[in-house]
């Protein structure tokens, strides 16, 4: 039966989206109004005509009959920048399983923002003066201006810095702000950047990027004259590190401005430096602006706003510059489209690149993915037909590919080695070394947390049932995260027999010492999160290594991600398969992605690199095609494995996440979800795995539990979670219990 109520909200900048007004629909606007469309209603008192958007439908009403007023129409809604968004936002709000509240919160910038963390930069609006100004405020006892004053003395200082180091707190700041002695802003940073950076003329394309170029333009009809809002595929780009994607996607925003479009181009915020930002800003000047995580939620409003105006026409930024509200949105980037921070935790647990390509339908705008590495799922939409995939296969300068070597640690071992550093990375180290290079160790710590191996085989301690390893709990067992098995911790290894076997815990410290010992003349710098709390220590460590002030950095994975060391001639891998152990049907996809981004560090300057990838696993897929660079070779091996295994992109997955403070009720409801599945599903063909702990089995205080659904068609999945949401809400049973929805 069509429902009769709508739920609509009228002003949807303001927190007002958390009371919508209901409203009758007519017998005859039944069919057409839904979750997202845009309505006419009358408002208020004189019942002023204006728009709204429904977000929810119900058969009953609380309020009174004679209150409620009618729909007036149901229009397309997708005539306005919001109006499209609004419909994105109930398309994620079905696919991801959110209330349409929470996902448009997401997608829409709101006035206030809550939770948003601020970063400020103070600067004086006139520094030529500050030294007789702080002189004034001395004489007159204004001692703690007069230390801010002093200490911006030397150039403009991050708000909380400021404070620290001058004493002060944020209101005695804030009060000479008032009197216009400083300035307080993030935005000041861009226009700064923007004035400074000169307008660079185009780069001149090679020709393999000029191909690329033109084969996009070709599958998007853009060299011709249909210009219509036409369905376009997503297109990936997969080039090598080095190889020119920026350039590629310059050369298509200018398209895009030239048409009268917009363009939003994601990067990950690691990612995200001064350097990324004003590559583009060189080439497009002041229509350029960015968003960070760091931007206050009112000044982000502000980016919008500008964005919604046309006051800019290209937004870079993080995952939720996804959202920027263009008025006719051209065309969406996703650079590093294999990242996981296109991933969101929050709900709606959504998937950036999947986003994008709707949002692209929406809009009328062209998708366009980049990575050296492709997600596998990414690279299986180009072979299904999807995606049109292109590629970038040199670096530009003719820049040769690192020379690889593998060093197996099974071996060293037997030989007696075991330090961290296998003889072949240290031969090579010191000759490096002597030859003026810089060297890159880069320890690879995803998966160590809990995977239990054997120091001496390498053998890794993996659940009968599900070809995952198992995590080392602190009651002393080893669990399954996909389907419970538990076992206790073994005394020696089933393989060999060994006594070495545990879970592995070497850290960066550790590999800081060994290394320095080994090579006491070597300047070493060190980059974990210890070393870079705060954004400033992260750069600063960054800066000074490209500076040359050492020569070896030691770091985790975010030493292999986006900046590039000329000097860098050889790249160590520690431990290259440790993420191999993760429980994770994706173990071998961040394995392969972590050793060709990390090798392609090596050798980006004039001189040739080198790099060495020590492993337990020589012979694994992900490890040897790495080496190579051979994303082919991987992928092939990659994507048997989860047709084989009915892991997506092959299958569908869908993980029902529970957390709740009760640890007993927790297991009681998802046994009821389980046993739920079992009815609406009989024949078992939703292959549900579970409830099982989750791979953090409590977080604060919080016991987290998830059951596995595989199905191979995703509408299949869909339909479930909507049973089992409906299931839940029905059920007072739930009320404790937090319940999530995850696609993969
Ligand atoms: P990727 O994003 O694929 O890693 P980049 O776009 O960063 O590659 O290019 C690598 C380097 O080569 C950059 O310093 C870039 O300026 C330079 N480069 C690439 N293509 C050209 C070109 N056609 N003309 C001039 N410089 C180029
Ligand atoms: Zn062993
Ligand atoms: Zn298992």
């Amino acid at each position: 039966m069509k429902k009769c109520y709508a739920q609509v909200i009228v002003d949807i900048e303001a927190e007002e989206l958390d009371r919508p007004f209901t409203y009758r629909i007519p017998e005859e606007m039944r069919e057409d109004c839904v979750p997202g469309c845009s309505v006419r209603i009358p408002f208020g008192r004189n019942n002023r005509e204006i728009q709204g958007y429904v977000i929810g439908l119900s058969d009953e009403s609380t309020l009174p009959e004679e209150k409620i007023k009618n729909l007036l129409a149901v229009t397309a809604g997708g005539e306005t920048a919001e109006g499209r968004l609004v419909q994105l936002a109930a398309w994620m709000s079905r696919r991801y399983g959110s209330t349409m509240i929470r996902a448009m919160k997401t997608v829409l910038p709101l006035r206030k923002k809550v939770g948003a963390v601020t970063e400020r930069t103070v600067s004086l609006t006139d520094p030529a003066g500050a030294a007789s100004l702080a002189e004034t405020f001395e004489k007159k006892h204004f001692v703690a201006k007069a230390r801010i004053v002093r200490a911006l003395e030397s150039g403009p200082k991050d708000m909380r810095a400021l404070e620290k180091e001058a004493h002060v707190s944020a209101s005695v700041i804030r009060a000479l702000a008032g009197e216009g002695i400083v300035k307080i802003s993030v935005t000041e940073i861009l226009r700064r950047v923007t004035e400074e950076a000169e307008m660079c003329p185009p780069d001149v394309l090679t020709d393999s990027q000029a191909e690329v170029c033109e084969a996009i333009r070709r599958e998007w009809g853009d060299s011709c004259e249909s210009r219509g809002r036409a369905l376009r595929r997503p297109v990936l780009l997969q080039g090598i590190t080095g190889s020119g994607k920026t350039v590629v996607y310059t050369e298509l925003i200018a398209d895009a401005l030239e048409r009268g479009e917009q363009a939003i181009v994601l990067i990950p915020e690691i990612a995200l430096t001064w350097q990324t930002v004003l590559r583009f800003v060189r080439r497009f000047g002041d229509r350029v602006s960015f968003l960070h995580s760091r931007l206050s939620g009112g000044e982000r409003y502000d980016q919008m706003k500008a964005a919604r105006s046309g006051d800019v026409s290209v937004m870079v930024g993080p995952r939720s510059a996804l959202f920027t509200p263009f008025p006719k949105l051209g065309l969406i980037v996703i650079d590093e489209e294999h990242e996981e921070s296109y991933h969101s935790e929050l709900m709606p647990r959504y998937y950036a690149a999947e986003v994008a390509v709707k949002r692209g339908e929406i809009e009328g705008a062209r998708v366009l993915f980049g990575s050296a590495t492709p997600s596998v799922r990414s690279a299986y939409q180009v072979k299904t037909g999807d995606f049109l995939g292109v590629s970038l296969s040199s670096r530009f300068g003719g820049r040769s590919l690192p020379q690889t070597s593998i060093a197996d640690m099974r071996s060293e071992m037997k030989n007696g080695n075991r330090s961290i550093l296998s003889d072949i990375l240290r031969e090579k180290m010191e000759s490096h070394l002597a030859g003026g290079g810089q060297v890159m160790l880069f320890l690879n710590r995803r998966g160590y947390a809990g995977a239990v191996t054997c120091r001496s085989c390498g053998y890794v301690v993996k659940c009968p049932h599900c070809d995952v390893s198992l995590t080392r709990h602190s009651n002393g067992m080893l669990i399954c995260h996909y389907c419970g098995y538990e076992t206790p911790e073994l005394k020696s290894c089933p393989e060999c027999g060994s006594k070495h076997i545990s879970g592995i815990t070497v850290g960066t410290q550790q590999v800081e010492e060994i290394v320095g010992k080994a090579f006491p003349a070597a300047r070493i710098l060190r980059m974990d999160l210890d070393t870079t709390r705060g954004k400033e220590g992260h750069s600063r460590i960054l800066k000074s290594f490209a500076d040359g002030e050492a020569d070896i950095l030691i770091g985790t994975q975010m030493i292999v991600k986006g900046h590039d060391f000329p000097r860098v001639t050889l790249v160590g891998v520690l431990l290259a398969d440790l993420s191999l152990n993760e429980s994770d049907y994706r173990s071998g996809e961040r394995t392969y992605q972590l050793i060709a981004q990390a090798v392609g560090r090596a050798g980006r300057g004039e001189r040739p690199g080198e790099a060495v990838i020590q492993t337990y696993s020589p012979e694994h897929y992900a490890v040897t095609a790495g080496a190579a660079q051979d994303y082919e070779a991987f992928f092939r091996e990659e994507i048997a494995f989860r047709k084989l295994m009915q892991y997506p992109p092959a299958g569908g997955l869908l993980a029902i996440m529970g957390s709740s403070p009760d640890e007993e009720l927790l297991d009681t409801g998802m046994q009821y979800i389980r046993r739920y599945i079992g009815r609406i599903d009989p024949e078992g063909k939703l292959m549900a795995i579970g409830p099982a702990p989750a791979s953090v089995g409590k977080v604060r205080d919080q016991y987290r539990k998830v059951i596995y659904v595989r199905n191979t068609r995703k509408e299949q999945l869909i339909r479930a979670k909507d049973m089992i949401e409906e299931y839940i809400a029905l059920n007072r049973g739930f009320d404790e219990i937090h319940i999530m929805f995850d696609f993969q």
